[in-house]
């Protein structure tokens, strides 16, 4: 999954929130966007005595999706037969739904590094409880470098350090599980 190359595309996409809007009265079907008022995302017309052909949005107008045809990857030869469409609203359809299992693998798997993070901030909160304080730093480097403050307690200050401030950050939302 090109997770950059989807946010691109997300972007160049019309804005959320997207609905479907089935008008049974007058036999139409649109897929429709809330940007301005209303706007149609996608809509089918008629396409000679064929199928239909859908129609997006594009600088104001809604244009048919021929206008957007590309050839697919590897396949120059077929693109008057099987051709791609090259609109983003298009491609953000098929292409999130390609994704959406490893979309959902990542969301999973990170609300499971949180409950993990979690954990081992509420240890590290704990074990600092072990911990002896090192005492004010009485740096005599200036003497002598490195004085016995610096040899002594320089890495014990700074792992304390990082681990208060890990504890600072940690935010313990208690997630309501589905
Ligand atoms: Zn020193």
């Amino acid at each position: 999954m090109d997770i950059e190359a989807l946010q691109l595309l997300e972007k160049s996409a019309t804005p959320a929130p997207w609905e479907w809007n089935l008008n049974l009265k007058h036999k139409q079907v649109s897929l429709e966007g809330q940007t301005r008022g209303r706007e149609t995302i996608l809509e089918p017309v008629r396409w000679g005595m064929g199928g239909a052909r859908f129609r997006f949005f594009k600088d104001g107008l809604m244009e048919n999706c021929e206008d957007f045809a590309v050839a697919k990857h590897g396949r120059d030869h077929h693109k008057h037969w099987c051709a791609d469409i090259n609109h983003p609203d298009a491609q953000l359809i098929t292409q999130l739904r390609n994704a959406a299992p490893d979309l959902i693998s990542a969301a999973n798997e990170n609300a499971e590094l949180k409950q993990k993070l979690g954990v081992c901030k509420e240890t590290i909160d704990r074990l600092l409880d072990y911990v002896s304080q090192p005492p004010k730093s009485n740096c005599a480097c200036h003497i002598s470098a490195p004085c016995a403050d610096c040899t002594d307690y320089t890495d014990l200050r700074e792992v304390l350090e990082t681990a208060n401030s890990l504890i600072a950050q940690a935010t313990p939302q208690k997630k309501v599980e589905s």
